[in-house]
């Protein structure tokens, strides 16, 4: 069957689904985007998403571009017409097309796209039962990386260097030497007493959608939780480490940069945490 996606109003076969060449997003990184999990067909956590979307946009000045019940029916059908199970949606808007110029044009509308893929969940399960490895990188990236725009390339290349050195992925550490998040995930250990710790919010992460979740798993498993900046030489000595994203929920790390974390096999708290996050999440 072939793929469908939503661009400004239509939806349209895959390979029809373009936006002008002045697209501010293309030339400016001028866009913010979303990306939620579908399970079974269902929208995880949607109202979260669409909430930090609303974030995004007004940090940026974008008008939203329709109703929030409007946006939601166009996610819901992206994900009906591609006939999708399981996987993610993902949902785009720039602040338009215009004649190239830095500041904002007067009266453009936004361009709004919408896509889904489906992902193999057996292929992420076996992974997540092995764990992944991580290389830590320097964060060179701007100063609001809260605000979930297009802008990535600091990830793309952090990514890149992580599979050239045969890792999985990169986590990002701040020059004070403390880690930040990973690459499109935010980053967590566990301390020598089973204490998790997970950078606060502020503009040098990305406030996951999942991490939030995951605190409500945590708080219900009595486990406890410090939000701190922690250093890339307590991740060394971890029990435990693990990301957390909408498309790969809790995925344990078992070796960062030279050293096995804990056992080197994925930790029965990461573990648990993964198995448990469905309960907790809406729509799940
Ligand atoms: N941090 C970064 C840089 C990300 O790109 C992402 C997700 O794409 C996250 C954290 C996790 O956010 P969420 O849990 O909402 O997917």
């Amino acid at each position: 069957m072939s793929r469908i996606a939503y661009v400004n109003g239509r939806y349209l076969p895959f390979r029809d689904a373009k936006v002008h060449v002045e697209d501010r997003g293309y030339q400016f990184a001028d866009a913010v985007y979303e990306v939620c999990e579908v399970r079974a067909g269902r929208l995880i956590d949607e109202r979260r998403h669409l909430d930090r979307l609303k974030r995004s946009l007004g940090a940026l000045s974008i008008p939203p571009p329709m109703s929030r019940a409007a946006l939601s029916v166009v996610l819901h059908e992206v994900v009906a017409r591609n006939r999708m199970a399981h996987g993610n949606v993902y949902l785009q808007i720039s602040r338009g097309v215009a004649r190239r110029d830095l500041p904002f044009p007067p009266d453009v509308a936004p361009n709004v796209v919408v896509t889904a893929r489906a992902l193999n969940r057996a292929r992420i399960e076996a992974l997540a039962a092995q764990g992944i490895t991580v290389i830590s990188v320097p964060d060179n990236r701007w100063g609001r990386v809260d605000i979930k725009t297009v802008g990535l390339l600091p990830n793309v290349l952090a990514r890149q260097n992580a599979l050239d050195k045969g890792a999985r992925d990169a986590w990002f550490v701040d020059q004070k030497g403390f880690v930040t998040e990973a690459a499109s995930a935010n980053a967590w250990i566990v301390m020598a007493d089973g204490k998790l710790i997970t950078r606060h919010t502020d503009h040098a992460i990305l406030g996951g959608i999942t991490r939030a979740v995951v605190f409500d798993v945590v708080k219900a498993q009595g486990l406890r939780i410090e939000e701190r900046p922690f250093s890339l030489e307590e991740a060394y000595r971890a029990r435990e480490a693990f990301i957390t994203s909408a498309t790969q929920i809790v995925m344990p790390v078992v070796r960062l940069d030279n050293y096995p974390i804990g056992d080197g096999k994925p930790g029965p708290i990461a573990t648990a945490l993964r198995r448990q996050f469905h309960r907790f999440a809406e729509g799940g």
